[in-house]
């Protein structure tokens, strides 16, 4: 009895943490099922033909934003293709917030993994695996910095990086410029500062896959609320220029 009450209580706050969520999906998959560092991830299915599109949020446990963003492209409705979206794919890691849990490995740093098994080095392993067999088109990963990158140049805060190919580049050029366009404060205007940094999951897919791929990082000197739809204008604007969503 104690047990049906629990699993009620779970999926009723479930329920609340992602509205919509499961509803949405047409499909729900398990990265490392069954290990603490279980996430669930969900395909949006037009129903149409076309291209697969990957968005990673709460890589990093300390970056809420790009978790809580995720979550509500879950309710976007692609016209062509798939979107498929793993909102917290470092969930240890955001119900403690820390960028990553001691020994854990930082789970944006496992792109390939290195030798240590690890589970960043698994989730690395596991996201790879689903790029390859999903055969992703774009990835689009959502994190934060400490603060606005126009004010110090050593913070990535409002900033898009691109990966280094044909792509991702003029993708990138395009959407901060019409992202800009809806952001009236010059400091929280996106700047494109080149490209995802070595072992990352958009710097991997890049280089090894060949697809766009773009790591989005807001100012986490801002309400929760303001990161979230700065995620989800660059997003949108992403899906937008590959097709997934109408313009
Ligand atoms: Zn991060």
């Amino acid at each position: 009895m104690k047990r049906i009450v629990t699993l009620l209580l779970m999926g009723l706050l479930l329920a609340v943490l992602l509205p919509g969520a499961a509803l949405a999906a047409n499909e729900t998959f398990l990265l490392q099922a069954g290990t603490p560092w279980e996430t669930t991830g969900y395909v949006v299915d037009s129903g149409e033909a076309g291209p697969t599109a990957l968005i990673l949020g709460g890589v990093h446990g300390n970056e809420p934003a790009g978790a809580a963003a995720a979550e509500q492209v879950l309710a976007f409705k692609p016209v062509r293709g798939k979107l498929v979206v793993i909102p917290q794919v470092n969930r240890p890691g955001l119900q403690q917030s820390l960028r990553y849990l001691s020994g854990a490995g930082d789970m944006n740093r496992a792109y390939p993994p290195t030798g240590e098994d690890t589970p960043a080095n698994r989730m690395g392993a596991a996201i790879i695996e689903l790029m390859n067999r999903r055969n992703i088109a774009m990835l689009i990963d959502l994190h934060e910095a400490r603060t606005f990158h126009k004010l110090d140049r050593t913070s990535l805060g409002q900033t898009l990086l691109f990966a280094d190919n044909t792509a991702s580049t003029g993708l990138a050029m395009d959407t901060v410029d019409a992202v800009n366009r809806r952001i009236t404060d010059d400091v929280i205007k996106f700047s494109l500062v080149g490209h995802p940094i070595p072992s990352s999951a958009a710097w991997y897919a890049g280089k090894y896959l060949g697809i766009a791929a773009f790591t989005v990082e807001t100012s986490s000197r801002q309400p929760l609320a303001d990161r979230v739809q700065q995620h989800l204008l660059v997003v949108r604007e992403l899906l937008a220029s590959g097709g997934w969503l109408p313009r």
